[in-house]
């Protein structure tokens, strides 16, 4: 491979340490420079450091799952395409906020599928408009003791607020004092 042209890099989130193991190795044949977080915390840092041309997510994972990831991301970096790639939504009633650019269900899509959608929304990177919708709130999942940890969209640092209630909540930032608001769309994942 030639190491000096360049390279899209993408950020491959997914619990599933050989999935993970396996889709690096996948791109990076196809000629991608390939991050992987292991969780949307994880993620977050990742993007903390440097932006991916491109982000793949699971949904389904432990700490801070997809919808909670890619909801901060939506909102903080809108045009980063994402691509969807989980077992559980069956690519219908994903919630508008993910807004994913597209849906794989885990399993069930054929990899020449994936790649192109790869290319094609790589591609558009330079006239690509703001999908995001700012107004939206980030989506989030409650714990069984009706508290959640919010990621703030300005700054990414994460806080507890407790008390909250299922539909748009609102709370300010612990750290850098804006108002959050985030949406509650159902139970914890976790132990399901
Ligand atoms: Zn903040």
């Amino acid at each position: 491979m030639d190491r000096t042209s360049f390279r899209y890099r993408i950020l491959l989130v997914d619990d599933e340490a050989a999935l993970r193991d396996v889709g690096k190795m996948l791109l990076e044949a196809q000629g991608y420079e390939v991050l992987g977080a292991e969780d949307g915390f994880e993620g977050l840092a990742a993007l903390k450091q440097s932006l991916p041309d491109i982000i793949i997510s699971d949904l389904q994972m432990p700490n801070m799952n997809g919808f909670e990831f890619l909801s901060v991301v939506r909102r903080r970096f809108p045009t980063i395409p994402v691509i969807v790639i989980s077992g559980e939504f069956s690519g219908v009633s994903v919630p508008e906020s993910v807004l994913a650019d597209a849906f794989f269900e885990k399993g069930e899509y054929k990899l020449p599928e994936l790649f192109s959608r790869i290319c094609a929304l790589v591609h558009e990177l330079p006239t690509r408009p703001k999908t995001g919708k700012p107004n939206n709130a980030a989506v989030w999942v409650m714990n069984n003791k009706g508290t959640v940890a919010v990621t703030c969209s300005e700054c990414l640092r994460t806080f507890p607020v407790a008390g909250v209630s299922k539909g748009v909540n609102e709370a300010e930032c612990d750290f850098c004092s804006c108002m959050v608001r985030f949406e509650i769309i159902g139970e914890s994942f976790v132990g399901r």
